[in-house]
């Protein structure tokens, strides 16, 4: 008998990677499936980044690296701070981590534990509570609301805060929602931050490029108030296409940067050194590669966006950043997760039921836009014929 710890009773997992091994297992048996369930961009990461990889492995970059990343990519993610939102970052508090989710990971696990609270926004990237729950820590749900623009609400949020919250996460521009928080908010949170002195933040940045209708991007990083307390998250998933090369990179606190360094060394030792090569190339390169995906990703938003709103039963804002809808479902008489398995299962179509990202995203969908045109319009003409003619179940 294996006996393993209780908290991994606890842990959950990410239902998209569920959602593409089902439409992949439909693929392979010959069905067309167009998916809009998975959250990464469908073009290939720029060539000029390959290149700076293979050029590395050519010059022999195999070895270990330091734990925290090699110093020349950790100061040009502090340049690329400095050059987007005009923040001086010093690239001793920059770590370098196999993707977005291990800063996610180390920050939640360096704060929960039993009897403490961490708030996490709901509906959000659903390893948030997984990982809290894993801790053992008690989590707060902060609703994002549609009413809203699904941008988090300062006065609510701070509401939440007890004298046993540890962190609170943040996360705009939003998955699942592609909410994007109004700058206004970000003020009242962050000055009402000033009554709660041990709160650290988390705040996940990795859709920080695309914002859309000349919305600029906000930064946690820009509020010198919160600064030694704020773990900063991004990486190049989403905005270079490198979901699969593993790129993160998280700025610290003064006081947490050698915690996370000691997780580094405990987990993975360094993230693969042609990855991290790559990764300059990507930051210091041509930015034109970014801009070209975003507007791609404009265009498709407007037309999933259109699409959804001329399904019956369905209605859906238009969302400010990232590249996710979220139609609200609930006068189509249908339940989130029973539509989403019927519209793959019968209509071909991969999405995500809104309950995956908690509770408060039911009577919703995501879809993820990062498909061709064609497909979402073939996709939103499928759901259209499934919900005028198959009653909810
Ligand atoms: N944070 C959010 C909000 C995400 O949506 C994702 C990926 O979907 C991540 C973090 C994780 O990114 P990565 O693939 O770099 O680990």
């Amino acid at each position: 008998m294996l006996h393993t710890i209780a908290a991994f009773d606890r842990l959950g997992e990410e239902n998209a990677f569920a959602v593409l091994a089902r439409a992949t297992a439909l693929a392979s048996q010959g069905r067309d499936i167009i998916n809009l369930g998975i959250g990464q961009p469908d073009f290939a990461t720029p060539p000029h980044i390959v290149e700076a990889a293979i050029k590395a492995l050519r010059d022999g970059h195999h070895g270990y690296t330091p734990a925290t990343g090699i110093l020349p990519l950790r100061e040009a993610v502090a340049r690329d701070l400095h050059r987007r939102f005009s923040v001086d970052v010093s690239p001793d508090r920059v770590m370098i981590v196999p993707g977005g989710k291990v800063t996610m990971f180390m920050a939640i696990l360096m704060f929960g534990e039993l009897g403490v609270e961490i708030l996490y926004p709901d509906p959000g990237f659903p390893i948030y509570r997984s990982m809290i729950e894993f801790t053992g820590a008690t989590p707060i749900p902060v609703p994002i609301r549609e009413a809203n623009g699904f941008a988090f609400s300062a006065q609510e949020t701070l509401s939440l805060i007890t004298p046993r919250a540890r962190l609170l996460i943040l996360n705009s521009p939003a998955n699942p929602t592609g909410g994007v928080t109004p700058k206004a908010e970000i003020d009242a949170l962050v000055a009402g931050l000033e009554r709660h002195p041990d709160v650290a933040v988390m705040s996940d940045e990795i859709y920080a490029s695309m914002t859309y209708d000349g919305e600029a991007h906000v930064s946690l990083l820009s509020y010198p108030s919160i600064r030694e307390r704020l773990i900063h998250l991004d990486g190049a998933s989403k905005s270079y296409a490198m979901t699969g090369w593993r790129l993160g990179w998280s700025v610290w606190p003064q006081k947490l940067f050698d915690l996370a360094r000691k997780l580094a060394v405990n987990a993975h030792s360094c993230v693969n050194a042609a990855t991290q090569w790559a990764g300059i190339a990507a930051l210091e390169g041509p930015q034109d590669c970014v801009k070209k995906m975003v507007e791609e990703f404009d265009k498709r938003r407007h037309v999933v966006i259109d699409g959804l709103n001329r399904l019956s039963g369905v209605s859906c804002i238009k969302p400010k950043g990232a590249f996710y809808a979220f139609p609200n479902i609930t006068r189509s008489g249908w339940k989130a997760k029973p539509l989403a398995s019927a519209l793959l299962e019968e209509a071909g179509v991969a999405v995500i039921g809104g309950p995956d990202f908690g509770v408060h995203g039911e009577g919703y969908l995501r879809l993820s836009y990062a498909n061709s045109t064609e497909n979402i319009l073939k996709a939103i003409e499928r759901m259209g014929e499934f919900l005028a003619h198959r009653k909810a179940a």
